[in-house]
């Protein structure tokens, strides 16, 4: 299958998601190209996508300037205080902030450039130890925190990861479970606080992501076929 077959049957699962979902929301595709060359990147943004994300600073400084339109930049990926300074003026959003001592740093840098910067708070939903993440007991301590010191950050939602399961059936839980966080956490209408997304839903469970409320789904492999090296 060709990407621009792949991206169209994403797009159409996409779509038949939203309508079964009850939350009647707008879902963005990201589409995640950690691995993959600029020549396909640029393929899917000449095909209408305009959400890259990347896992490692190190690609988007390599690829931003390879890239042939203005597309928003997400940094996916587990992200080390000392790299923000490379990405703060090139990011249009943030999905991994996990830690005071990250948001002090994403706040200085966006000083810096007088910018402000778009900001999910990573919630941590499994036990699995490659997923990183806030403890679901720390997260509103951590909103209410970035929220009160950190005016250069604006904090827009939540993203989360479910463990792999065979059948996405299994992530629903997961989704669910942060779902109910993400309208705690609105629900107390925190200042300074816009809790309007909700980055969930891989490859192999945007669908049921989407049904339990995703508005943004992160999708590599689905379009772009298997990565050759984990990364
Ligand atoms: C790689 C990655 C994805 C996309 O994974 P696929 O299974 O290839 O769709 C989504 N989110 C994060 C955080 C990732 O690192």
């Amino acid at each position: 299958m060709s990407i621009e077959q792949n991206l169209s049957s994403v797009i159409e699962k996409i779509s038949n998601s939203v309508n079964k979902s009850k939350f009647n929301q707008v879902v963005e595709l990201i589409a995640v190209t950690k691995t993959v060359e600029s020549d396909k990147i640029n393929e899917v943004i000449d095909l209408g996508t305009n959400n890259i994300g990347e896992n490692k600073v190190q690609e988007i400084q390599r690829k931003y300037s390879e890239i042939n339109t203005d597309v928003n930049w997400h940094l996916i990926g587990t992200l080390q205080t000392n790299k923000v300074k490379y990405i703060a003026d090139k990011i249009y959003m943030i999905h991994s902030l996990d830690r005071v001592e990250l948001a002090k740093e994403i706040d200085k840098q966006a000083k810096k450039h007088n910018r402000t910067i778009n900001c999910l708070i990573q919630v941590k939903l499994s036990e699995e130890d490659t997923k990183h993440g806030t403890e679901i007991e720390d997260v509103m301590e951590l909103v209410k925190q970035i929220a009160k010191e950190y005016s250069n950050i604006k904090i827009c939602g939540l993203m989360g990861m479910a463990p792999y399961f065979e059948d996405s059936e299994n992530a629903r839980p997961y989704f669910k479970k942060l779902r109910s966080i993400f309208d705690e956490i609105k629900s107390m209408n925190i200042s300074g606080v816009n809790m309007q997304h909700l980055s969930m839903g891989m490859s192999n469970d945007y669908e049921i992501a989407i049904e339990e409320g995703a508005t943004f789904v992160r999708v590599g492999t689905a379009i772009f076929g298997e990565r050759d090296i984990i990364k």
